[in-house]
């Protein structure tokens, strides 16, 4: 972990994310935690929200969290203390911080201690920019970096918005029914896995036992008509003949 970047405005390059990342949130305000879960859940992070920063010390040994981000003003210790706490375990030694803070003797002692943050915002921030800070740091990090994407462009091919229900194919939205959603949401919960028939009809229509099989190619159909009227070129979902349905890594 380094200070270089540390004033770099995060760039809205595309960042392919290979998997759900659980960010761990320590705010005691609630307002503030709030907003932050749902701009981070709106860009498809899993966000675990803690107030207190003995709970924070305790859950780092309970599970893994890809990402830290710490006030620095908490009711019980401060956030340079959780930090210093988190980096002498060899298990919170790696996982990059993204520390909050409220005034300027905090942002001095960000910058002069050398705790391993990797970046700071100062309130009152928009959530967006925190948004944005963390996918900044998340590109940087090798272990987060999908591997090299084929051709670049403004948006990433896809974006999940599960909260809103929504997802977006080259950054425009696919006006999706119901089931149309619940089926593309399953196959982009893992690219590239084959996802059999048996499997898509437990999840996707769970609800609907009266529900035939040639429900699945039927929306497989009108789901790929709608894909290629925002990108004729491409054909994302793949058929595998006796098996199932994948969506292209
Ligand atoms: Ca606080």
């Amino acid at each position: 972990m380094t200070w270089v970047n540390i004033f770099q405005i995060a760039s809205t390059a595309p960042f392919a994310i290979m998997r759900t990342l659980n960010i761990l949130l320590i705010e005691d305000e609630q307002a503030i935690a709030d907003t932050l879960i749902y701009a981070l859940g709106s860009e498809g992070f899993t966000v675990r929200h803690l107030s207190l920063g003995r709970q924070a010390l305790a859950a780092h040994h309970a599970s893994a969290f890809d990402l830290l981000i710490l006030d620095v003003g908490l009711p019980d210790t401060t956030g340079f203390e959780v930090l210093k706490q988190w980096r002498a375990d060899p298990l919170g030694r790696e996982v990059p911080v993204l520390f909050l803070t409220a005034r300027a003797e905090e942002i001095d002692r960000v910058l002069g201690l050398e705790l391993g943050a990797d970046d700071y915002v100062v309130k009152p921030f928009s959530p967006r920019e925190v948004a944005a800070r963390v996918r900044a740091i998340l590109r940087r990090d090798a272990r987060f970096r999908a591997p090299a994407a084929p051709h670049t462009e403004a948006h990433p091919v896809w974006r999940h918005e599960p909260e809103g229900l929504r997802i977006t194919f080259h950054g425009q939205r696919v006006d999706l029914t119901r089931y149309e959603y619940l089926l593309l949401a399953l196959l982009l919960s893992s690219p590239g896995r084959v996802f059999t028939r048996e499997h898509i009809m437990d999840r996707v229509w769970a609800n609907a036992p009266d529900t035939t099989d040639r429900s699945i190619d039927t929306h497989i159909k009108t789901l790929r008509a709608k894909l290629r009227s925002i990108d004729p070129g491409s054909e994302p979902i793949q058929t595998h003949r006796g098996t199932g349905y994948s969506i292209a890594p």
